[in-house]
């Protein structure tokens, strides 16, 4: 089996070298063959300078090199493509995350799970501006979606590699890879994981994060429950808007010819047109929606299902 580590680093030049070296300590320990892909995400310090120094030295290393910086996720996604491991590891490039966890993960991995995730359960972050906001968040993305996890936010978790092949990232998502993950049915562990301040450089996260991954969420949850069918969204919002507006204008068009009772000038009236023309809209955005899924998964031949294994035969007829 080869173990990959993918890390992501965005001006971390006083954390790399220690980093490196902790690291190396706790592979060398472990059986495995290993690489380590590093992701420089558009550092503007001298993080590049010292990974390409380290990869002259290691050829484990691997360096992949942003032009610019395109953020955290896109970074784990260009790690996920170059790793070549039979197991992926992702791991911060701070030092908050800490490899002697490594082998604990692999014995959960060993034990048959695709996914498993490190829960932070001493998390060394300002409570404020960190903690709370990570502590709501992580109720509400486990009731939305479902995989109940205690800690969506660390970044140490390990990965079999169908499971990185298999998910397409975007936005701030990475924190979304369980529950991703669990959209294609893999099998997901969460062990405690240790975690520590960080020690240099400062934080590239500020508080808008919080608002940013409730958005994601929302694509998330989307996509999951109605990514094959947007129409079972958009129409049920439609016909519950636009039947409500009917009966509205129904009932006004009844009182209004048996009853004598005016219509003009009630509220009442607009509010049943804008419920019909929203109904209509919705209707059409799922109509719409269900192109584009045609679109999507015909274009790249991508089914709608994911299969786990096929006995007895190889290929598709
Ligand atoms: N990072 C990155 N690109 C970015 C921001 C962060 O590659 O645009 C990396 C950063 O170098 C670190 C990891 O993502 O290795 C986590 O970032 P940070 O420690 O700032 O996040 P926090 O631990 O505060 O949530
Ligand atoms: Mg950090």
């Amino acid at each position: 089996m080869k173990l990959s580590i993918v890390i992501p680093i965005y001006n971390e030049e006083e954390n790399i070298y220690p980093l490196y070296e902790e690291l190396k300590g706790v592979l060398k320990t472990l059986e495995h063959d290993h690489e380590i892909v590093f992701v420089d995400d558009g550092s503007k310090d001298g993080s590049l300078a010292l990974l390409e120094k380290i990869q002259q030295q290691d050829d484990k290393v691997v360096v992949v090199s942003f032009r610019r910086n395109f953020g955290q996720t896109a970074a784990m996604s260009a790690g996920f493509r170059y790793a070549t491991g039979d197991v992926i590891a992702t791991l911060d490039g701070d030092m908050q995350n800490d490899p002697h966890d490594l082998p604990i993960f692999l014995a959960k991995m060993a034990e048959g799970y695709d996914l498993v995730s490190g829960w932070r359960h001493k998390r060394q972050d300002p409570f404020l501006n960190r903690r709370l906001p990570s502590m709501i968040a992580n109720k509400i993305i486990s009731t939305v979606t479902g995989v109940h996890l205690h800690d969506y936010g660390c970044t140490l978790k390990t990965f079999r590699r169908e499971i990185t092949q298999g998910i397409n990232l975007y936005g701030e998502m990475h924190r979304f890879i369980p529950a991703i993950a669990s959209g294609v049915g893999s099998r997901i562990a969460e062990v405690q994981a240790n975690h520590r301040p960080r020690l240099r450089g400062t934080s590239k996260y500020g508080i808008s994060r919080t608002l940013r991954v409730v958005l994601d969420l929302m694509t998330v949850k989307f996509l999951l429950s109605y990514g094959t069918r947007p129409i079972h969204v958009f129409g049920m919002l439609g016909m519950a808007s636009g039947g409500l507006g009917f009966a509205l204008a129904l009932i006004m068009t009844i009182q209004r010819t048996f009853f004598g009772m005016p219509m003009a000038n009630r509220p009442l009236l607009l509010l049943a047109v804008l419920l019909l023309f929203m109904g209509m809209q919705f209707i059409s955005m799922g109509l719409l929606g269900e192109l584009q899924v045609r679109t999507y998964h015909e274009s790249q031949g991508k089914p709608i299902y994911v299969v786990r294994k096929v006995l007895g035969r190889r290929e598709e007829a």
